[in-house]
Formats: structure tokens, sequence, C-alpha cells
């Protein structure tokens, strides 16, 4: 399709604003620009017509199945945007007095109050604008905690293999030395390998349980009670919490502090690089290095003072004033309208739907770990690329052609040919059905016309680019 600078037609124009009513004043010679800024000039069916043409060129969760393990894609209700519009909450300037946002308030109280019990956490902020950005918030707080006790030998995270890339990148970022440990045949953490690594230089363990393979440790308790054994703290990631909000809480699996995506597990639209939340929930020991908030922190009624917000107790602060306002608001409106019964039905909705898909396939596809999965599964498609010379990746581009958002590919690391499917509770077992059935078909395919699966997808402007000259070396401008 043609860009906008292609279509540029020069004097064409929409003429919108109205003839300036106030005084203008002649910008001095040195702020101007030498040249005209190149910008394209279009009618406004021109520009219209562009971005509808782009907009039918993407795939969202609104136009079909969209399993993409570990990142929730689920349908996101409209009541939630319909709340996040208000003008009440859109038309507010951050540094509005406290006394004129008493709502936006009770809705950040609200929310911390709910996410808390959710949790299982005593306290938390909004700050972080997405889950990466909560792992390094959340890791601050270790690391405050054990500096604040003059405990600086603690230089060491512990994470395990199957970890989310995010997780050793956080604890590097924070400045700590990563330590691996191997997961055992079961998926689980193994427990002398962990045993082997914990110290007086353990600061944490950073684990996401499920973990992404879907699998719930059945030792936890007595991981995280090991880790405190030996001195650290435990960091529990909670980007995908839709396996167990209502059911199981990282509080009481013996976690110290988590992150919870809000756009994923709560319900905002996600996946094209839009604004986040990543809220931090921590135990009491911890709430004294939480970022502050005039509305957070609010007592009684009272605003917190201004001048507690940065470097003041040992507090971190990672983003300015509450985060993504707006990203809470959603969450809270999904977390009422769910309800006490909702949220629990919801997750196990998830599992369902993960457990149901996940049996549809097996027959053809081998499943990673061949157990009771929780909110995702993946399948290890080794045997099929022996066997035909498709890959995994070969499989997903063919999903395309059918209508079907691939699942995330090669991730976890641990399963080399892996497709990681998370189908989330708002698919209808019609939806799951389909989906099997081109699973299906793909699969024939891949043995009947293996060139015609790896040339796919055959219905897409773009096919295949080069990914790794599209992150290493993007074209980002015209031109
Ligand atoms: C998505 C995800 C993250 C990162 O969240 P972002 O908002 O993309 O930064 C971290 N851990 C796990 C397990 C995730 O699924």
């Amino acid at each position: 399709m043609k860009l906008l600078f292609e279509r540029s037609v020069p004097g064409r124009k929409t003429q919108v604003l109205p003839p300036c009513d106030v005084e203008t004043v002649e910008i001095p010679k040195e702020y101007k620009r030498l040249t005209l800024l190149p910008l394209p000039e279009l009618s406004e069916v021109d520009v219209t017509r562009h971005y509808t043409e782009l907009d039918h060129q993407v795939f969202g969760v609104n136009c079909g199945f969209y399993p993409l393990g570990s990142c929730t894609m689920k349908y996101n209700p409209r009541v939630d945007e319909e709340t996040a519009a208000l003008p009440g909450f859109t038309g507010i300037h951050p540094l509005a007095p406290a006394s004129a946002v008493k709502g936006c308030e009770e809705i950040l109280q609200t929310a911390k109050k709910d996410l808390c019990e959710i949790s299982g956490m005593d306290d938390m902020t909004f700050q972080p604008a997405a889950g990466a950005h909560g792992e390094f918030t959340g890791v601050l707080l270790i690391k405050q905690y054990h500096d604040s006790r003059g405990d600086t030998a603690r230089r060491k995270i512990i994470v395990p293999d199957s970890a989310h890339g995010t997780n050793p990148a956080t604890a590097s970022m924070c400045g700590f030395e990563v330590v691996n440990v191997a997961s055992a045949p079961d998926g689980g953490i193994d427990l002398d390998a962990l045993e082997s690594v914990l110290g007086p230089d353990t600061a944490g363990l950073m684990l996401t349980n499920p973990n992404t393979l879907g699998l719930f440790d059945r030792n936890i308790l007595k991981i995280t009670s090991m880790v405190h054994e030996a001195g650290g703290l435990c960091y529990y990631d909670g980007a995908n919490l839709n396996a167990v909000m209502g059911l199981v809480r990282p509080g009481d699996m013996g976690f110290d502090c988590v992150h919870m995506n809000l756009h994923k597990t709560f319900a905002t639209p996600h996946g094209g690089g839009g604004p986040g939340a990543g809220a931090v929930g921590c135990k009491a020991f911890l709430a004294q290095f939480l970022p502050h908030s005039v509305l957070m922190d609010a007592k009684d009624g009272k605003p917190a003072p201004e001048n507690a917000a940065i470097g003041h107790g040992g507090r971190i602060q990672v983003r300015g004033f509450a985060g993504n306002f707006l990203i809470v608001v959603r969450a809270l409106t999904y977390i009422l309208s769910l309800g006490k019964e909702g949220i629990p039905e919801t997750a196990e909705n998830a599992v369902l739907n993960a457990n149901y898909l996940m049996h549809q396939l097996e027959d053809m596809y081998r499943v990673a770990y061949p157990r009771t999965c929780m909110h995702e599964f993946v399948l290890d498609l080794q045997d099929l690329k022996e066997e035909t010379g498709c890959s995994a990746l070969d499989v997903a581009k063919t999903l395309i052609d059918y209508g079907i958002h691939p699942p995330t590919m090669y991730f976890p690391l641990i399963v080399h040919e892996a497709l990681m499917l998370e189908p989330t509770e708002t698919e209808s077992r019609e939806t799951l059905d389909e989906a099997a059935e081109v699973f299906r078909k793909v699969y024939q395919l891949a043995h009947d016309d293996p060139d015609y699966v790896k040339a796919s997808p055959h219905s897409t402007v773009i096919g295949r680019p080069d990914e790794v000259q599209a992150s290493r070396h993007p074209v980002v401008k015209y031109g």
C-alpha cells in the first residue's frame, strides 16, 4: 500500500482551524526552521482511508483467536473502556490538588485494596508502566531491604531456566549477579539444584508460578522457605495471574513481593506497545521502600505530604505520580464487574480452556510436559520437524492463513521447537474446536506439502520479515 508521503499532493489540505482570535507573536528568527518541514499534504478522507487500510492489516484480539502464550490475550470487555473514557478521569491533571481529585484517590485506594487481597500482599504501588518495570521496582525493593540492614554481601538473584527473559534482565539491571537454576524433569524447580546455589550471597529468587511451561510447582512452599532460610527474599513474577487469581495467592505461597500485569490479567488491551501497568505489591516489612504517591499514601481522607516524594526514608521512585492511572481504572472496573465469584471463575475457565485445547491437540502434537496444565501449555514440535522438515516457526506462520494468531514460539528456551498456547477464558468451546481443527489441518499439510508450509503465510502483505535485521537496524522514518 502507498504511504502517506506517496499520496501527498502539493497544496492539498483539510481546513479545520478557525481564524486565530488571539494576538500572534512573531517567533524569533533564531528559533525558526530554515526549511519547511516536509509533511505530506492530504485531505481528511486520504488520511482516514490510509489508517483504516492499516487497521485491516492488523490482527488483534477483536479479529480472532490469539493464543499467544504468556501474553494473556483475552477479550477486553467494553465496559472497562467506557469507564476509563469518562471525562472525570481523562480530564484531570497529575498536579491537580488532592482535594479536587477525591474520586481518583478512591479508585487508586480501592484498586490497591482489591489487588492486595488477590495477591496476598499488604501494600502496593501502581507506578511501574509495564511488567518488566514492575520487576525492576520489586527487585529494587529487595535491594533496599538488604542495603537498609547493611547486608550488602547479598549480590545474587536466582532465576530458573524456564523464566521469562525479563527476569534475568531485571536482576542484572538492578546490579545483581544472575544465577540460573535448572528445572527438574517434571518442569518444576530442581530442589537439589536450588539448595546448591543458596548461600549468604543470595539476595533473592524470582519465580513465576505457574511457570512459563504452564505448570504449577507443587514444591512452592518448600522453595520459598528454603530461600528465606538462606536469608533471601522471594519475588513473584505475576505477569499472568490468570490461572490463580481468586484461587491461590502469591503471598500465601511465601512470596514477599509481586508484580501483576494489569494489561494482561486485568483487561487492558495490549500487544501494540501501548501503555501498561505493572502493579507491585509487597508484604508490610517492605512497604517503607515503596514509591511515594500523594493519592496512594493518603490516610483517613488526608493526602500524604508532597515532600515525602523522592529519596525519603529509602523510598524508591520509578516513574511520576501514580503511574498509568487509566489502566488502574480499567482494572478496577474489571475486578468489580466480575466480583468475588467471577474472579476465581475466570481463572478456572482459563485453566479449563487450556486443558481442553491441550487434549484436543495431543494426538498430533507432542505436549512438552504432559500433565494437567494451568492457563497455558507448551507443544514440542521436534518430532514433526524430524518427520516433515517443518519447524515450529513454519507451523505458526501457516496458522496465520487460517485466521489464527501464532502462539508464542521458541519459548521457554528449554523446549527447542516450542509453541506455547494460552487460549484464555474468553474463548468459547466452538472457537477452541475450530482452532483444534486448524491445527489438525496444518499438521496434515506439513506431511502432505511441507514446502507450502515452509513458504507460509500466503495471505498476508508481508510474509517472513527478517526479524534480526528489523530489531537491530529498524528503519522507522520515511526517506
Ligand atoms: C509478559 C511477561 C513479563 C513482562 O511484562 P511486560 O509488560 O511485557 O514488560 C514478565 N514476565 C512474564 C512471565 C510475562 O509473561
